[in-house]
C-alpha cells in the first residue's frame, strides 16, 4: 500500500544551504563534461566513430559530451532488441514495473540537484526552471507508478453475469518510440518513458539532439535499478532519419511524440502507413506546439495580471509549449497593463544560468533557434511597435542571448501573433472587449494553454465555456502544470489531447482485453 501521491516540493534557493547544495551539484557535473556516450541496445554498448557534441548554450565552445550517432541500422537493431525483450517483460507483475519507477524516483529525488544542474549547463535553464523539471520528473514516476497499479486491472468496473467470471485487464501494446523534445529534457521523456515502460511496453528513447546527456542520465538511472537488458534501449541520433526509421519499422507499436506540429504531423503521417510485415495500426501519443493566449479584462486585478503575463511569456527565455506569447488586453486597460508588462520585464536578469539563482533567463538553446528567432523579430518590427528588446545580448563567449522583447498593438492575423516562435517574444495586442479578446484567442490552430484575468464571474464562466484549450487557467499564469492536478495537453494543431500526468494517461499505452470464463 502506497501512500498518496503528493507532488514534489520546489527547492527555495534563498536557502544559503540550498543554494550551496545547488553549486556543489554544479561543481559536481562539471567535472563529468567531455565524456563519450554509446547507444545502448540491450546489453550493447555501441561507441560509434560518427558523433555529435551537447554544448553549453551559455559558451557554446563548453561541450558537455560526444554522443554516438546512431543509423538506421541502429534503428533496426534497437527494435528487434526491444520485441525481443518485450516477450518477458510484458509478464512482469505491474507490482514489479511499478517499483523500477518507485526506485528511481527514490534515487532521483537523492541526486535532484545533479540532474537539475545537467540542465542548467545543457539547455540553459534557470535553477528555479530546472529544478521543477527534475520535480515533474520525480511526480511523473510516483503519479504513473500508482496509475498503474489501479487501472492494470479494471475487472471491477465490469458488471456481473451470473455464470460467467468476467475480467478487463488492461495489457501493454509492445515496441514504443519515445521521441522528447529539448526543452523539458528531463520530466518529459521520464513522463512518455515511464508510462510506456510501467504498462508493460519495451522501449527505444530517442533523445533531442540539444539534451542527449540528462537523457542518458535518466536511463542510466533505470538500468542502475535493474531494469532487464532491451526494455529501456538508448539510441542518439537524428530524428529526420534514425527517429524516422523507427517510426516507419513495421514491429513499432506506437510512437510517444512531444515537439514541433510540423515534425508531429509528419509522425502522424509516417505512421498510418502498413508497411509489409506489419500486423496493427499504430498508435501516436503526439504533443505539438502552442500559440497560448493570456485574456485580462477591465475587471481584472491589473497587476497580478502584468506579473502572470511576464513569468509566462519569458519563463526559460519563452521556450516552453505553454508560453504565453500572446498577451490580449481590452481597450480600456490596455496601456496600463502594456506599462506595467514592460517595466517589469526590464527587471530580468539576463546570463549564464550557472553563475547563480538570481539569472531570471538563460540563452535560447542553439545558434539555429536563435535564428529563427531574430527572424520572427525582424517579422515583427513590420507587425508591431516595438516596445522592448530585439537585439542579441552579446557575450565574450559567445552564448546565444536573447532579450526579452515585446511588441505592441499587434493585430490577429500577424505572424507573431499566429507562428510559434519559441522564445522570448511577447505579442501585445488590443481587443475591443471582453468577447472581442476571446475569439482573438481562438484565432490561431493551436488550442494548449490559456488564461483569463477577471473579476466577472459570468465572463469566467463564459472562458471556461468558449476558451477552447486543452489547459484553462483562471486569474494565474497559463505555465506550470502540476502532475495529478493539472493533467495537460492540448487541442486541435496542439496534438492528440493526451493529458500527461492526468488518471486516463497510462491507458493510451496499453490494449484493453475482456476475458469471459463460463462457471
Ligand atoms: P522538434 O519537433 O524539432 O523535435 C522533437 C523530437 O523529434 C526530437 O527528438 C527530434 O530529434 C525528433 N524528430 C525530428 N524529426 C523527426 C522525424 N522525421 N521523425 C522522428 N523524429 C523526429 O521539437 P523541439 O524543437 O525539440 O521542441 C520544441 C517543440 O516542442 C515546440 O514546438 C514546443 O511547443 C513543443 N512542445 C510541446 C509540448 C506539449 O506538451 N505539447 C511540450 C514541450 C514542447
Amino acid at each position: 500500500m502506497l501512500p498518496p501521491f503528493r507532488t514534489e516540493p520546489f527547492t527555495d534557493f534563498s536557502k544559503p544551504e540550498n543554494e550551496a547544495a545547488f553549486r556543489a551539484a554544479l561543481e559536481k557535473v562539471k567535472a563529468e563534461m567531455g565524456r563519450s556516450f554509446p547507444l545502448v541496445i540491450g546489453d550493447r554498448r555501441l561507441l560509434l566513430d560518427q558523433t555529435f557534441t551537447s554544448i553549453n548554450p551559455s559558451r557554446p565552445s563548453e561541450v558537455l559530451g560526444i554522443f554516438s550517432k546512431g543509423d538506421v541500422s541502429h534503428a533496426d537493431m534497437a527494435v528487434a532488441t526491444a520485441l525481443e525483450a518485450f516477450k518477458t517483460w510484458q509478464y512482469t507483475s505491474v507490482a514489479d514495473r511499478a517499483r523500477y519507477l518507485l526506485r528511481a524516483a527514490t534515487e532521483l529525488r537523492r541526486r535532484k540537484h545533479e540532474f537539475s544542474a545537467t540542465m542548467v549547463l545543457e539547455v540553459g535553464k534557470s535553477w528555479v526552471e530546472a529544478d521543477a523539471d527534475t520535480a515533474e520528473a520525480i511526480d511523473f514516476m510516483e503519479y504513473y507508478a500508482r496509475q498503474a497499479m489501479r487501472v492494470a486491472d479494471s475487472s471491477h468496473l465490469l458488471v456481473p453475469n451470473p455464470g460467467e467470471q468476467v475480467g478487463l485487464y488492461y495489457i501493454p501494446l509492445g515496441v514504443g518510440i519515445v521521441i522528447p523534445p529539448w526543452n523539458f529534457p528531463l520530466a518529459i521523456p521520464t513522463g512518455m518513458l515511464t508510462a510506456a515502460l510501467v504498462a508493460g511496453n519495451a522501449v527505444i528513447l530517442k533523445p533531442a539532439q540539444p539534451s542527449p546527456w540528462v537523457a542518458w542520465k535518466l536511463c542510466e538511472l533505470f538500468w542502475n535499478q535493474g531494469l532487464p537488458p532491451g526494455v529501456l534501449n538508448f539510441v542518439s541520433g537524428p530524428g529526420s532519419s534514425t527517429g524516422a526509421q523507427m517510426v516507419a519499422h513495421p514491429k513499432t507499436r506506437f510512437i510517444a511524440f512531444t515537439g514541433s506540429r510540423d515534425v508531429g504531423l509528419n509522425i502522424f503521417e509516417q505512421a498510418s502507413k502498413v508497411p509489409p510485415g506489419q500486423i496493427w495500426l499504430k498508435r501516436t501519443i503526439l504533443e505539438m506546439g502552442g500559440k497560448d493566449a493570456v485574456v485580462v479584462d477591465e475587471t481584472a486585478d491589473l497587476e497580478a495580471a502584468a506579473q502572470g503575463i511576464v513569468a509566462g511569456a519569458f519563463g526559460f527565455q519563452g521556450q516552453k509549449c505553454s508560453a504565453g506569447s500572446r498577451a490580449i488586453i481590452v481597450g480600456d486597460v490596455y496601456d496600463q497593463v502594456a506599462n506595467r508588462v514592460v517595466d517589469l520585464t526590464r527587471k530580468l536578469q539576463i546570463g549564464a544560468p550557472d553563475i547563480g539563482p538570481h539569472i531570471d533567463m538563460g540563452p535560447v538553446v542553439n545558434l539555429d533557434s536563435m535564428q529563427k528567432i531574430m527572424g520572427y523579430i525582424e517579422v515583427g518590427t513590420q507587425e508591431g511597435e516595438l516596445l522592448l528588446g530585439g537585439s542579441p545580448v552579446e557575450t565574450a563567449e559567445g552564448g546565444y542571448f536573447l532579450p526579452p522583447t515585446i511588441f505592441g498593438d499587434v493585430t490577429s492575423n500577424a505572424r507573431i501573433a499566429q507562428e510559434e516562435i519559441f522564445g522570448p517574444v511577447l505579442a501585445l495586442m488590443r481587443a475591443r472587449d471582453y468577447d472581442d479578446a476571446l475569439d482573438i484567442a481562438n484565432g490561431t490552430e493551436y488550442g494548449l494553454t490559456g488564461a483569463v484575468y477577471s473579476h466577472d464571474r459570468a465572463r469566467l464562466e463564459q472562458a471556461r465555456r468558449e476558451f477552447h484549450v486543452g489547459n484553462l487557467y483562471l486569474n494565474r499564469k497559463c505555465t506550470g502544470a502540476l502532475v495529478g492536478i493539472h493533467p495537460f495537453g492540448g487541442f486541435n494543431m496542439s496534438g492528440t489531447d493526451s493529458k500527461t500526468g492526468g488518471p486516463d494517461y497510462l491507458l493510451l499505452y496499453t490494449q484493453a482485453k475482456s476475458v469471459a470464463e463460463r462457471l
